[in-house]
């Protein structure tokens, strides 16, 4: 039982003017499926073949920079290519946007604090929203592949991230990675964060 490269639920162009198409193809194409390629290398014959990518990076060992770099690399886009859509953006409604109101003040302060964590994060890596057993919400960024659920990072489920290594925005954005974060706000799909962040409470 391998890890298995999904789909991209869009067209490589659906994200356009915000994300081009190429970027997408190489993005989705070439680093995912590098990501998905290694991590079944990293676990054939080993005691993690078989188990749940959330259940190996929770219990993770962080020397194992194989399935580190690679399992994190696995999870981080399958949830970032779902979690983006074609005539998306706005904001959350429900019980998310009362969480974001409670939790940040407003939904323009969250973006605020989101838009920090990415634009501040040195290098490559992360900025996530994450939530806690009790809905409680958190902003964190990571480096490079690591994600929220290893050890040693915040622990909560993460429900949206966003991808600031350079392979995600260096086609059309060059060094402007605050364009970038800006424009990824119009594309963040928050019907899809709310179905992560219902589940990851109940
Ligand atoms: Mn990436």
């Amino acid at each position: 039982m391998s890890f298995q490269l999904p789909d991209l639920p869009y067209n490589f162009d659906a994200l356009e003017p915000h994300i081009d198409s190429k970027t997408m193809q190489i993005h989705h194409g070439k680093h995912h499926a590098g990501y998905t390629n290694k991590l079944n290398t990293a676990i054939a014959g080993t005691d993690l073949e078989g188990k749940t990518i959330e259940d190996i990076l929770k219990n993770l060992d962080m020397n194992n920079t194989a399935v580190r770099n690679n399992g994190g690399g696995y999870f981080n886009h399958s949830l970032f290519w779902e979690i983006m859509g074609p005539n998306c953006g706005g904001k959350p409604e429900g019980q998310l946007a009362a969480a974001i109101d409670r939790d940040f003040g407003s939904f323009d302060e969250f973006k605020s604090n989101f838009s920090s964590a990415a634009g501040t994060r040195f290098g490559s890596g992360w900025a996530w929203l994450c939530v806690d057993l009790n809905g409680g919400l958190e902003v964190c960024s990571t480096a490079n592949q690591d994600n929220p659920l290893m050890p040693g990072e915040c622990g909560k489920t993460p429900i949206l991230g966003l991808d600031v290594w350079e392979h995600a925005y260096y086609l059309n954005y060059q060094n402007r990675r605050p364009d970038y974060v800006a424009a990824f706000f119009s594309v963040i799909n928050w019907v899809k964060v709310s179905e992560n962040y219902n589940s990851a409470i109940n």
